[in-house]
């Protein structure tokens, strides 16, 4: 797992099971539909892409929606998954789907982990930012149930200008929740996620160097999605703070020892995962992309096997090759432990191997050179 070649195999891949979802989430990457795609995967279509999933030296396997309970057949993939070796998680949406049976079917057929999306500190914020009442508390219902089952919780939370000003009051309650892990996912501005609600590159700063603090003294994991220069954040500051102790790091060590936590068996990505490059996005109805972000088919597993469209297609090939990236992200020292969103520079400038936009960081070959930097 931790010498895994992402030229090769992924670390994680996430399956978008279907688009359906009854919700009307404001950012949402998939602009979920109310209605099930006929062209979704079959049983028979998704037990295969297991095989090959498996065969890619075992990644973990997230499904994901639309909302994976909206297909009456998400457990018998799933058990079919799990009985073959494979570690599963699954991210519902909170819609009166989450029901107990579908709660201990999930711990029966051994799911890994059970993650929910929380986007605000009450139900004032949550609701709003979900397009949904009444899925705050019925997120709060079903994880004090989850908790009963024993079953490891996760919760995804998006930063938005919605809650950039209640960081605080969300760290608190996801520490009184008992999750295993805070998913912090930065909005990217694709689907019907939105540049005016953004926070600015200024705030991602503020907020990683905050979650680092966070990182050091609460017992959940965190992790955050689409903020590669998180990675650079803490590595930063793992070298500020050895430097002050008088010890040496690198930045291999200081990566290792900030994203390597082993909370309940899932394991976390040993180096750095990017779009296309430890990380691929199936869609429901088996297109492939680098990520559910980056909107540029690389192939179909109807018609490609999985491993084949990892490691040959195009895309992923460049999105793998940090030195290839342009502007600051390709001449950055941190570019191959951070290398930016490629979702992001792809939304916001149509180039996926332009610079993230929104990272404050001036890297060491441009300094005094400013002016020239895309
Ligand atoms: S310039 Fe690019 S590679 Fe460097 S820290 Fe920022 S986002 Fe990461």
């Amino acid at each position: 797992m931790f010498n895994r070649d992402y030229n090769e195999n992924p670390f994680i891949v996430i399956w978008e099971l279907t688009r359906a979802c009854e919700l009307k989430c404001l950012h949402c990457r998939a602009e979920a539909q109310y209605r099930r795609d006929p062209r979704e995967l079959s049983f028979e279509d998704g037990k295969k892409l297991i095989d090959d999933i498996y065969e890619m030296d075992n990644p973990m396997l997230v499904f994901t929606g639309g909302d994976p309970l909206m297909r009456p057949d998400v457990f018998d993939i799933a058990e079919y998954a799990v009985e073959k070796g494979v570690r599963v998680s699954m991210t519902p949406s909170a819609t009166p789907n989450v029901t107990k049976e579908a709660m201990e079917k999930a711990k029966e057929v051994g799911l890994s982990r059970w993650a929910f999306s929380l986007d605000g500190p009450n139900a004032a914020i949550h609701d709003h930012f979900r397009g949904t009442s009444g899925s705050f508390d019925l997120t709060m219902n079903a994880i004090k149930y989850l908790h009963e089952l024993n079953m490891p919780i996760q919760i995804n939370t998006v930063i938005s200008r919605y809650n950039y000003d209640h960081l605080d009051e969300m760290a608190a309650l996801i520490e009184e929740l008992d999750c295993v892990l805070w998913s912090v996912f930065f909005l990217v501005p694709t689907g019907r996620g939105q540049e005016k609600d953004m926070i600015t590159p200024v705030e991602h700063e503020k907020t990683f160097k905050w979650l680092y603090e966070l990182s050091k003294r609460v017992p959940f994991d965190i992790k955050t999605t689409a903020a590669q220069h998180y990675r650079r954040v803490v590595i930063q500051n793992k070298m500020r703070e050895k430097q002050a102790t008088g010890e040496g790091i690198n930045y291999q060590d200081a990566l290792m020892n900030g994203t390597t936590g082993q909370i309940d068996g899932l394991g976390r990505a040993p180096k750095g995962v990017n779009d296309g490059n430890g990380f691929v996005f199936i869609s429901h109805i088996g297109d492939v992309y680098p990520s559910g972000l980056l909107p540029i088919k690389a192939g179909n597993v109807k018609e490609t096997p999985l491993a084949d469209i990892y490691r040959d297609s195009e895309v992923f090939q460049n999105l793998r090759n940090p030195d290839a990236y342009k502007g600051k992200c390709g001449v950055c020292e941190f570019r191959h432990v951070c290398g930016g969103s490629r979702s992001r520079a792809y939304a916001m400038t149509g180039d996926y191997m332009e610079s993230e936009p929104y990272c404050v960081y001036i890297p060491k070959a441009l300094r005094g050179k400013k002016k020239n930097v895309v």
